[in-house]
């Protein structure tokens, strides 16, 4: 950031809510699926059609406010929110009105230290989440002389988190918009899909100088799909806003949308030109009213939250905060480290975790749900490591490669293959002699003081065992033998 400015920034996301079905009729709520085929005369518009509330969507919504520790608001209303454009058949959204059912939440990142001076927690606010359906999906590109209109996206439940002011720094809308998709993915209400639109985040951007009390006109980006995207365009307005003030140049408040190809932001419309919504309380829904023992039947099923589970990993295996960070990257990733973990050690599985899977994943594209890795079998590797059966390369080299294609358990591969690590004394001091006496000169360096060749030898002596030698033993017997 530029000396003398200071960017504010807050986040607009909506999340498609993992209900079976949409959010005010029977209709399956699925991704994918031929155009207009999950529609009815309800998310159709037709009618005398009459909405009902899924309360699954509701419980959702509930889940969120706990997990921000926000307060659930006892009654709120749905509207109306009346505009025209083809994928919205019934000429309105139902959204909810002034009271949102979950609103005063927060949610904690680390602060941007380039920024704020150093790393400490923040607390960001969240001023309100609520309920809402989603609109159908215009394909511009199928024709050039018509759109087509998919209506299996029209009444899918959406909820609208709407975070404060707080953030000062790109880096920081980031962190704040990993934590609470990491937390939606947890608390299994999103299945947090970017590209399919599962997970979708518009930024509200504005620079003043610092020191000013009043923050400075805002413009709201629209079009990222990608958390890449979200940090791009905001690096690219902070600055075009620090541009504008410094020439002195007069600013709207505007929507802009994020060309990603260009990688700069353009104006979509002008507030000036917004809208009137005739916004007005939707009269075919009654009020959303939640009791005390509804929040409770769904505090009595909440899951293990990110953070208290990042805590609980550092204390129970070990773990730095970063490895357990990292481990926390999905749950499913998080649980199959833990299941290795317990049958085995578990800064061992940490390391495999982060390293050899991971590596395999990034490789390969994969999650760890298809990956056809069995947690069992992992363990069962890193247990062959520590009784010193198996070394480390061996496993990592072939016994893991064996594992992914289904060769059997470790033990039958090391079996099978011969792989079983040689820890026999006697064996090693025969290969070590055969090495030295094969190298005489390297030997005659090693003796004028050149100690750069005792790593050499280990190298060779570990190639004459084929790599199944166990390198400490190999290490220890070089010493040995060079220290006579
Ligand atoms: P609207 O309904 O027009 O989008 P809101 O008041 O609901 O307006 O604000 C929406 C978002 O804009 C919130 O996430 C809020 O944090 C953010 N916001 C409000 N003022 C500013 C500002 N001056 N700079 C950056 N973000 C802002
Ligand atoms: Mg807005
Ligand atoms: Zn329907």
């Amino acid at each position: 950031m530029k000396p003398g400015f200071e960017a504010v920034i807050g986040l607009e996301i909506h999340v498609q809510l993992l209900t079976q079905s949409k959010m005010f009729c029977g209709c399956r709520n699925v991704y994918g699926a031929d155009p207009n085929t999950h529609t009815c005369p309800v998310c159709l518009g037709l009618p005398g059609a009459l909405p009902v509330l899924n309360q699954e969507a509701v419980r959702m919504a509930l889940k969120l406010g706990l997990a921000l520790e926000a307060r659930i608001q006892p009654k709120s209303v749905f509207y109306r929110k009346q505009y025209f454009y083809p994928d919205l058949p019934k000429g309105y959204q139902i959204t909810q009105g002034p009271v949102a059912v979950v609103e005063d939440g927060h949610l904690s990142i680390t602060g941007d230290p380039e920024v704020r001076g150093s790393a400490a927690g923040l607390s960001i606010r969240i001023e309100r989440a609520h309920l809402e359906e989603d609109a159908g999906k215009s394909n511009h590109e199928l024709s050039d002389k018509a759109t087509y209109v998919d209506l299996n996206r029209a009444g899918v439940p959406l909820l609208e988190i709407v975070g404060g002011p707080d953030l000062r720094s790109a880096n920081e809308a980031y962190g704040y918009l990993k934590a609470l998709h990491r937390l939606v993915v947890f608390l299994g209400i999103c299945d947090g899909n970017m590209e399919e639109g599962s997970f979708r985040c518009d930024a509200n951007v504005s620079v003043r100088r610092t020191g000013d009390a009043s923050f400075g006109t805002r413009v709201e980006v629209k079009n990222l799909n990608s958390f890449r995207n979200v940090k791009l365009a905001i690096e690219h307005e902070t600055a075009r806003h620090i541009a504008l003030l410094e020439k002195g140049e007069a600013f709207t408040q505007e929507t802009r949308g994020w060309d990603a190809d260009l990688g700069e932001t353009k104006p979509q419309r002008s507030k000036e030109a917004a809208m009137d919504y005739r916004f007005f309380p939707e009269p075919d829904l009654p009020a959303l009213t939640i009791t005390k023992e509804e929040i409770e039947a769904v505090r009595s099923i909440m899951p293990e939250l990110p953070e208290q589970r990042r805590e609980r990993l550092v204390g129970e295996y070990g773990l730095t905060d970063y490895e357990a960070g990292m481990l926390l990257q999905s749950r499913a990733f998080a649980d199959f480290f833990e299941a290795v973990a317990k049958a085995s050690n578990g800064k061992q599985a940490a390391n495999w975790m982060l390293g050899e899977v991971s590596r395999t994943l990034n490789e390969t594209g994969k999650t760890i749900e298809t990956l056809g890795l069995d947690a069992g079998r992992l363990a069962e590797l890193i247990q062959l490591v520590e009784a010193k059966t198996l070394n480390l390369n061996t496993a990592k080299e072939v016994v893991f490669p064996a594992l992914l294609k289904g060769e059997g358990t470790p033990r039958q591969v090391v079996d099978q293959q011969g792989l079983a690590q040689v820890s026999d004394r006697g064996a090693i001091e025969a290969l070590v002699r055969e090495v030295i006496r094969t190298h005489p000169g390297q030997l005659a360096q090693l003796q004028a003081g050149n100690e750069k060749l005792k790593g050499f030898f280990v190298g060779q002596v570990m190639k004459a065992g084929k790599g199944k030698v166990n390198p400490q033993l190999v290490n220890e017997i070089l010493e040995a033998t060079f220290a006579q």
